[in-house]
């Protein structure tokens, strides 16, 4: 049975790790990602037991994928921001003014007057990193500051968004980070 390894890697490089006790181990057990290549040359030289064969590797992999469950963080909760203190709409690209209004197909700056087809996507974006990674018509409207149902439905149909449930319940799922080249010009 060849040995294991277990390794905790930090993929932040600005993550401060501390420990309360002195532990050298754990210093060598939970690291930043930098220091891994040298982690790993090291146990190539100091461990005895032979390596595993690619096909033992692919089904670990497997096994691992498997159980994979993604983190949940709420960035609110995190920095104690309220979720009334989100300022809504579309923001301009050119000079941040929010929120843009929609008028014929764009998103229209009332500030600098420049005109945007796609500003929305990046609206998008920033909602599901803040709150969720699904969205109602009716959510989208609110955090767009758009009136018509209609509107909304268009851009969320241009999107090719997954969805789930019917008509006022259908729920878009934001899970794959928005595309813009799989958007059509509506
Ligand atoms: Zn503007």
């Amino acid at each position: 049975m060849p040995n294991i390894t277990s390794i905790v890697v930090i993929s932040n490089s600005y993550t401060i790790i501390r420990t309360s006790s002195e532990d050298k181990d754990l210093q060598k057990k939970v690291i930043h990602k930098e220091e891994l290549p040298t982690q790993i040359n090291q146990l190539f030289q100091t461990s005895k037991s032979k390596c595993l064969e690619e096909r033992e590797l692919k089904k670990i992999t497997r096994n691992l994928l498997k159980r994979h469950t993604k983190g949940e963080t709420s960035i609110l909760k995190r920095y104690q921001i309220k979720e009334e203190e989100i300022l809504k709409g579309v923001i301009c690209k050119e000079c941040r003014y929010l929120p843009l209004i929609r008028v014929k197909g764009n998103w229209y700056c009332p500030n600098c007057t420049k005109k945007d087809k796609k500003a929305h996507i990046q609206a998008l974006n920033d909602y599901k990193l803040l709150f969720k990674a699904t969205i109602t018509n009716s959510e989208l409207r609110d955090f767009l500051v758009l009136n018509s149902a209609p509107t909304a439905n268009r851009l969320l149909h241009s999107m090719n968004l997954r969805y789930t449930g019917d008509n006022k319940s259908r729920v878009y799922h934001l899970d794959d980070t928005v595309d813009l080249s799989n958007m059509s010009n509506r």
